[in-house]
């Protein structure tokens, strides 16, 4: 399922300013018309036509005549009592189809901030609530891995860079008084990196300093490991755009078990990746690490996850696995949890433990599910060294 050669009639959102400004020579157009287009749509999240009320009315209907329309449609609204808001988004006017969640995660108020996150001007100050934004790049997701929704459901298509970036032109219309996008975080549904020329885009788009303006370090791609896009990435970006690896086991046999992308490329080759990455000086590669209680969460993978991650600038988010298929896999308790944290910290390594937001409306991470789709319960192999699994 290769993913749609991009032009800027097809994806207006989608486009570039050197695009729009050589779209509009070809029209005739003068030039800092086209800025005012692309302004519309990436500062005041516009894509219509007939909405762009300072053109002229035969450039309106230029560009009503190519079908031009915002690429997303937000469907519903989901509040979490912690205020997170789970949006589902469908796609107008896409042959592929498909719905997508993106999710607006808003600070908690006692939260301890990881450090790496925030230096702005405003950070400790009480006005600004700066909301994370988790989005999705594909329709479900080829990756397979097996404690994760949109992996069971398999991948449905790729989103464009226009409806990728149309999730965040979305979301911030939803934004509360009080609060601003400060991150956006590539974890929803799908593998960016195996729709990479749209997310590249996407991401030139989300920082561009005429439209969203995101700082790069803000815009953080998760990746279950797809080195050589990992590669194009680093060299694409230099280094700038963050990174997070879902490694989840600090040895193949464990990992292939639950990430059948690590047959392709094993720790062997991601590992000697991620110590090449071009990071930025006091930059580091977030490691996230779901544990699941009898397979990848003992004191002796701790340890062994401290020797993998040895030269490698990590920092380790932990996440407890959130159940999606009828509660086959199980978080450890919270003892097991602090238990696997101290010994990374013991070694001197960062770590967070992610906090599960929005967990009743389903938007934690993982939970994405494909409308409709029925996850399969699928048994996972017991590899972990003496790591048995109950029931
Ligand atoms: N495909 C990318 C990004 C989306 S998934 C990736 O895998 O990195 C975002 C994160 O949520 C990944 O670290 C993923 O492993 C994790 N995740 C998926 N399902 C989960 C679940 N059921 N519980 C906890 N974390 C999960
Ligand atoms: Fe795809 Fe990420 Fe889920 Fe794996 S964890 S199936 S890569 S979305």
């Amino acid at each position: 399922m290769p993913p749609a050669v991009h032009t800027l009639q097809q994806d207006p959102v989608g486009s570039l300013p050197e695009e729009w400004d050589l779209a509009f020579a070809a029209l005739g157009e003068r030039p800092f018309r086209a800025r005012q287009v692309f302004r519309w749509i990436h500062t005041r999240s516009v894509a219509e036509p007939d909405k762009m009320s300072d053109l002229a009315r035969s450039l309106r209907e230029k560009l009503s005549g190519w079908g031009m329309h915002m690429p997303a449609r937000v469907d519903t609204v989901h509040r979490a009592g912690d205020g997170t808001r789970k949006l589902l988004v469908a796609f107008p006017g896409s042959a592929r189809g498909g719905t997508v969640e993106t999710v607006l995660i808003p600070p908690l108020p006692d939260e301890g901030e990881d450090p790496d996150e925030d230096d702005s001007p405003e950070a400790g100050t009480a006005e600004v609530r700066r909301v994370t934004q988790c989005i999705s790049t594909q329709v479900g997701c080829a990756m397979g891995c097996v404690f994760c929704a949109s992996g069971v459901a398999g991948l449905k298509g790729h989103l464009t860079a226009g409806e990728i970036v149309a999730q965040v032109l979305l979301g911030r219309l939803l934004l509360e008084p009080g609060e601003a996008l400060r991150n956006v975080v590539l974890m929803g549904m799908g593998e960016p990196l195996h729709n990479y020329d749209a997310v590249a885009r996407a991401l030139r788009l989300l920082t561009h300093p005429e439209g969203l303006n995101l700082s790069t370090r803000r815009v953080t791609v998760s990746t279950s490991g797809l080195v050589p896009e990992i590669e194009r990435l680093g060299r694409d970006f230099n280094g700038e755009v963050a990174l997070a690896v879902s490694l989840h086991a600090p040895d193949d046999a464990t990992r292939t078990a639950l990430m059948p992308i690590n047959k392709r490329h094993p720790l062997g080759e991601l590992l000697p990746a991620l110590r090449r990455y071009p990071l930025a000086r006091r930059r580091r590669i977030t490691i996230e690490y779901t544990l699941i209680d009898g397979v990848n969460a003992s004191t002796d993978q701790a340890r062994a996850l401290v020797r993998v991650l040895r030269g490698i600038p990590a920092k380790v988010n932990l996440i407890p696995v959130n159940a999606v298929d009828g509660g086959v896999y199980k978080a450890p308790t919270r003892e097991g949890v602090l238990a696997f944290q101290s010994v990374l910290r013991a070694e001197g390594l960062s770590v967070f433990i992610r906090r599960t937001r929005g967990e009743d409306i389903a938007a934690a991470c993982g939970q994405l599910a494909l409308q409709g789709a029925r996850p399969v319960r699928r048994a996972l192999p017991v590899v972990a060294p003496g790591g048995g699994r109950g029931g």
